[in-house]
């Protein structure tokens, strides 16, 4: 068997209608999955792109929306892509925008897991893919609660990958680079900020959603059978400046 395909698998991506989540769905469906295309509203786009695959609402304002789906059929591999931005100087944070962002990218990303791995470990099988951040690494600015909240998606798919390695499920982890969606838009929008980031990437460009995908593709095949806990950088080489 081609150890780059996702024949015979199921997967459940989440945020799946627009940016990132669209680009692993489709990647996983041309790689041969069977693809659940979840998000708060209708993924539509996505199903016509695939031209296959179901859809499925999830909603993580409540972080625990997902804790009965995975009881119901078997769903190999689990993609948290959904996730929030709010962007204010920190000394002007609100709690309403700390609490959104954690709920979304953190909390729900958690209990999402765990639902996962409550039905997969007694297959001994199962791969998730978190989607992280270089604010898994980096500061950034005016982003406080995301920083958090994506210091927390590396640091929960090193705590998963440590209690769940050995009994067959593999959880890791892809830290997007500057990719070209709705979530950056602002920093497209402006000039400055837009030219700054452009000359620190060494690949020379924004990243596409489809990079994101591919990559996502990798970790959920046979083929990263034997990677476990880590974080994977794609990010056209900007964490190596
Ligand atoms: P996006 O286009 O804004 O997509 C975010 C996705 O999350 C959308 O599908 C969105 O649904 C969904 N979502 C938001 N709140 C939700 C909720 N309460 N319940 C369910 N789904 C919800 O941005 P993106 O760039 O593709 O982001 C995808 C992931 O990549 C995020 O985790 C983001 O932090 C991460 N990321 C992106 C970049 C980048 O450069 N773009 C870099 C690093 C990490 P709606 O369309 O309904 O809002």
């Amino acid at each position: 068997m081609n150890p780059f395909s996702l024949e015979g698998r199921t997967a459940l991506v989440t945020g799946a209608n627009t940016g990132i989540g669209q680009a692993i769905a489709v990647a996983m469906a041309q790689a041969g999955a069977d693809v659940i295309a979840s998000g708060r509203r209708d993924c539509d786009e996505t199903l016509a792109l695939m031209g296959s695959g179901r859809q499925m609402r999830l909603d993580f304002a409540d972080p625990m929306a997902a804790r009965d789906v995975f009881a119901g059929e078997r769903i190999d591999i689990l993609v948290n892509n959904a996730g929030i931005i709010r962007r204010d100087d920190a000394v002007d944070f609100s709690e309403a925008d700390w609490d959104d962002v954690m709920d979304v990218n953190a909390k729900a990303l958690f209990f999402t897991c765990q639902a996962f791995a409550r039905a997969a470990l007694p297959r001994g099988a199962g791969k998730i893919v978190n989607i992280a951040s270089l604010l898994s690494f980096q500061g950034g600015i005016r982003v406080p609660s995301y920083t958090a909240s994506k210091h927390g998606v590396a640091g929960l798919t090193k705590l998963m990958a440590n209690e769940w390695a050995a009994k067959g499920l593999n959880v890791n982890a892809i830290a997007p680079g500057y990719i070209e969606t709705n979530n950056t838009e602002a920093l497209r929008a402006d000039p400055d900020r837009s030219r700054a980031i452009l000359e620190r990437i060494p690949a020379g460009r924004w990243g596409k959603a489809d990079d994101i995908g591919q990559t996502a593709v990798f970790l959920a095949a046979p083929a990263s059978d034997y990677i476990n806990g880590t974080v994977l950088n794609v990010d056209g080489g900007w964490l190596a400046r």
